[in-house]
C-alpha cells in the first residue's frame, strides 16, 4: 500500500528536515505531495529543490501539486497569472469576468509549461493534477463558465452554432471537453519532462467538478493514476457509503483503462470526536481494492487556520496509526496494536 501526506505552509527546509519530515516518515508515508504554488515558483524555486532532495534523503516519493495554479487548480493560492493577464479570465454566462483562467488561455499554457519545467528541474517524481475545473458560479450559483470570445469561438467550430445562455447539453459537452482537453495537454507535457502523472477529480458536490465522464480521463493515453476527493465531513455525508461509493467508482474506472487508484482522505476540518473516521475512509477505500491512500494533509492541517481540524493531534495520530498499519510497520508504542503485514 503507498500512503501519502500533502505538506505545505512552510518554506524553511532546516525545520522540515529536522521536525516535519521525520515525522512523516515515521507516520508510515511512503510519498510526501508538496504545493508548488505560482508564489512558489517565483520566489521559492530553489527553496523547494531543497525540500524535495531532503524527501528523497529519507527515502520518501515527491509529488507536487499546481496549488491554485492559474486558479484552474484547487488550492489556498492566489494566481499571479490573473493580475499579470486581465484577458486570460474566463467569462461568465452573465458577462462577468472571473478571476479563473480559461482553459484556452495561451498564457495559462505558458504558465503550466513554466510550471512543469520546474517541476522536473527541482527532481520532483510526479504531478498530482488537482481538480481541475471551473470558476466560482457567482452569489446565486446561476452563472456558468466559460463564455469569453476564446470559446465562443471554438464553440461556434464544434457544434456549428453561436454558443447559447443556457446550460444546453451542447453547453455541458463543450465544458467538459475544455477541462479534459487541457487535462490532455497537462499530462503530455508532465510525461515528456518525466513526470509521472496522476489526474484529481473532486466529489460531485463541489462546484469544481466540472467533469462527469471519469472513463474520458483515465483513457488519456499520458494519465498513469486517476485520484478522487470524497470529503465525506466537508459535504455533511456519513464516511463510510460515501467513501465506498466513491472509492468503487474509481476503481472500476481504472481497471477498465489500466490506471491505478488513489483515494485522498480529508484530515482538515474533521469535528472534535470524529478522527478515527480518516481510519475508516481508508479502510473502505482499502476495501473497495484501492492501494494508494493519501491524507490531506500533515498533522491535520493544525498549521493553517481555515482548514485545522478540530482535534488536528488526534487527527495525524489516527493518520500514522492507520498508515503503520497498512504497512505492517511496529510503532514500538505498546497501546498501538501490533499491525498484521499486507
Ligand atoms: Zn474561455
Amino acid at each position: 500500500v503507498r500512503t501519502g501526506v500533502s505538506y505545505f505552509g512552510n518554506r524553511m527546509p532546516e525545520h522540515y528536515r529536522g521536525r516535519d519530515l521525520p515525522e512523516i516518515a515515521a507516520a508510515g508515508c511512503t510519498y510526501v505531495l508538496h504545493t508548488f504554488s505560482e508564489n512558489d515558483l517565483a520566489f521559492y524555486r530553489e527553496t523547494m529543490g531543497d525540500i524535495v532532495a531532503a524527501t528523497h534523503e529519507v527515502g520518501l516519493d515527491v509529488v507536487f501539486d499546481p496549488w491554485g495554479v492559474g486558479g484552474v487548480f484547487a488550492g489556498e493560492a492566489e494566481s499571479r497569472l490573473l493580475l499579470d493577464h486581465p484577458d486570460a479570465w474566463q467569462q461568465g454566462s452573465d458577462g462577468a469576468l472571473v478571476p479563473a483562467a480559461c482553459p484556452l488561455s495561451p498564457d495559462l499554457r505558458t504558465l503550466i509549461e513554466r510550471w512543469v519545467d520546474a517541476t522536473a528541474a527541482v527532481g520532483a517524481d510526479s504531478v498530482l493534477w488537482d481538480e481541475p475545473g471551473f470558476g466560482a458560479p457567482g452569489p446565486d450559483g446561476s452563472r456558468w463558465t466559460c463564455r469569453c470570445a476564446r470559446c465562443q469561438n471554438e464553440y461556434r467550430q464544434s457544434f456549428g452554432e453561436s454558443m447559447p445562455l443556457r446550460q444546453t447539453p451542447n453547453v455541458l459537452a463543450f465544458r467538459e471537453k475544455l477541462i479534459i482537453g487541457l487535462v490532455e495537454w497537462c499530462c503530455r507535457v508532465a510525461h515528456e519532462r518525466g513526470l509521472r502523472n496522476t489526474v484529481c477529480l473532486p466529489a460531485q458536490e463541489d462546484h469544481r467538478a466540472s467533469v462527469q465522464d471519469w472513463d474520458a480521463i483515465a483513457r488519456l493515453q499520458d494519465v498513469d493514476a486517476l485520484a478522487v476527493t470524497p470529503f465525506w465531513a466537508l459535504w455533511g455525508k456519513d464516511v463510510d457509503p460515501y467513501v465506498s461509493q466513491y472509492a468503487g467508482r474509481l476503481v472500476a474506472t481504472c481497471r477498465a483503462n489500466g490506471r491505478e487508484p488513489q483515494v485522498w482522505l480529508q484530515s482538515f476540518l474533521i469535528p472534535t470526536g470524529r478522527e478515527e473516521e480518516i481510519a475508516r475512509a481508508a479502510d473502505a477505500a482499502v476495501a473497495a481494492g484501492v492501494e494508494d491512500i493519501a491524507a490531506w494533509g500533515y498533522r491535520g492541517c493544525g498549521h493553517m487556520s481555515s482548514l485545522r481540524c478540530a482535534d488536528p493531534e488526534a487527527a495525524w495520530s489516527a493518520i500514522g496509526r492507520m498508515f503503520r498499519r497498512f504497512r505492517g510497520i511496529d510503532s514500538g508504542d505498546p497501546t498501538e496494536p501490533r499491525p498484521a503485514a499486507r
